[in-house]
């Protein structure tokens, strides 16, 4: 497998990765090197400075249970951890509320044992976006769209992850050699529209290091829009500086997509963020990853979706977990990802609701999911129902084929969502639900001259 991200480079390499932390020995500040805890004191002077977050993160099971003391560990979690790398900042590892897989932070970052068990059907890249790489590091599957995979390191590492294949495996960021064999793809491709860097986590990357990639991608002239796909705002928040925002509006329009998954993550921190790179200029949208036991709950979905609204994200997806190994306790049957979206319609606004996509496999990419709200069709209406479970009968154009016209007779059948679907009956209205009782009221109260 080759991701592009190795450094390595057919041609030359002139410089060294951008960015490069080796995995297990990552360098710690001189005061905290002495006592793990105090790495989650907030009271830290560094603690706002996203590179001290970096070397501070908690990265392997002994600086969990250093931290976390109370914390029962089982012995596979070192085989878990060796087999998909963890790492934890010290403000995301601060969001936890309690130890156990009960706390959705908790069950999002710290590795657990089921990782390890696989049903036949999993894949380590169920999108085959290996197999969409014309270059390695570039993912061109839809043609107006391609995905930079810009560096294989997060801040932390998400147990859910899809690219548990990619991620961490080595902390490594995009070689200028790759850069140029990328951009000349590009120029080569002005199909392509539409470039989302990700990785990883670009914005892991130091702020010069990704410019040199925007710089280049801006510099095509077919590419209208540049997308990031990032989890920082949602995990390392101080990293949204005002040297980062001021870089980024040069290479306008872009766009940031990021993650948030439950309301805990929406801090007052996490939401300063956001709203930093929305007064840059820069719009957001959230891609929600349905998991189990972290959000897969109708009401707690409407509180974030809600939250994200005030924080200036608009929900862009719900995804569905993917077919990834090691992720197989977050996956989610498809009908609880059809409850949450019938549940939403008509409860939030229309804006905070996310499209619910399962990305298929082999590369089939993403298709949508909806509950019905067609009941019923005829050539003359169509039945709609509405999240009350009413039901409305929409008539089809007028002017149609004299087949298409042809009077359909009425069996003489009870009432139903046949008479609705010949434009017999205009809707069906169940009794009793919220609205129709507040209609009843306002109904009543009416002076009888506006009746
Ligand atoms: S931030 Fe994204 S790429 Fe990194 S571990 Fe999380 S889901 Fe994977």
């Amino acid at each position: 497998m080759d991701t592009g991200i190795t450094g390595e480079c057919p041609i030359t390499l002139d410089e060294p990765p951008l960015l490069s932390q080796p995995r297990a020995a990552a360098p710690r500040d001189a005061e905290t090197s002495g006592s793990f805890p105090s790495r989650l004191d907030k009271a830290n002077p560094k603690w706002n400075d996203w590179k001290w977050q970096v070397r501070n993160r908690i990265r392997s099971v002994g600086a969990l249970q250093e931290c976390f003391p109370e914390l029962s560990l089982s012995s596979s979690l070192i085989e878990v951890a060796e087999k998909y790398p963890l790492a934890i900042t010290p403000y995301y590892a601060s969001l936890i509320r309690r130890m156990d897989d009960l706390d959705p932070v908790f069950r999002m970052s710290v590795p657990q044992a089921q990782e390890l068990t696989d049903p036949p059907f999993l894949r380590s890249d169920p999108l085959e976006e290996e197999s969409d790489m014309p270059v390695p590091g570039l993912v061109h599957r839809y043609r107006d769209r391609a995905l930079v995979m810009a560096t294989t390191m997060c801040s932390m590492y998400c147990r859910h992850c899809t690219r548990k294949r990619v991620a961490g495996t080595r902390e490594v960021t995009i070689s200028a050699c790759r850069i140029r064999q990328i951009h000349e793809y590009l120029v080569q491709h002005p199909e392509v529209k539409d470039v989302i860097i990700s990785g990883g986590d670009p914005l892991t990357m130091d702020t010069p290091a990704l410019e040199r990639l925007l710089e280049a991608i801006r510099s095509v002239p077919s590419v209208e829009l540049i997308r990031l796909g990032t989890r920082t705002p949602v995990v390392m928040p101080m990293r949204i500086t005002s040297e980062l925002t001021t870089m980024l509006k040069k290479y306008q329009p872009i766009w940031v997509n990021t993650h948030f998954n439950h309301p805990q993550e929406l801090t007052p921190e996490a939401i300063a963020a956001c709203g930093a790179l929305v007064d840059a200029g820069i719009p957001m949208g959230n891609q929600t990853v349905l998991l189990r036991g972290v959000n897969d709950d109708p009401e707690l979905m409407a509180q974030l979706c809600r939250g994200l609204l005030r924080a200036r994200v608009k929900p862009y997806y719900l995804f569905q977990c993917d077919l990834v190994r090691g992720v197989e306790h977050f996956r989610t049957p498809l009908t609880k990802g059809l409850e949450i979206m019938e549940y939403l319609r008509g409860r939030v606004s229309g804006l905070a609701i996310p499209t619910f996509v399962v990305d298929t496999p082999h590369g089939g990419g993403k298709v949508p999911l909806l509950p019905n709200y067609i009941v019923s069709t005829s050539p003359t209406h169509t039945v709609l129902r509405n999240f009350e479970g009413m039901m409305m009968s929409y008539p089809e154009p007028h002017y149609r084929t004299e087949a298409e016209a042809a009077p359909v007779s009425d069996c003489g059948a009870a009432r139903g969502v046949w008479q609705v679907a010949n434009g017999r009956v205009s809707a069906l209205i169940p009794a009793g639900s919220e609205r129709t009782t507040r209609r009843a009221r306002i109904q009543a109260r009416r002076p009888m001259a506006d009746v």
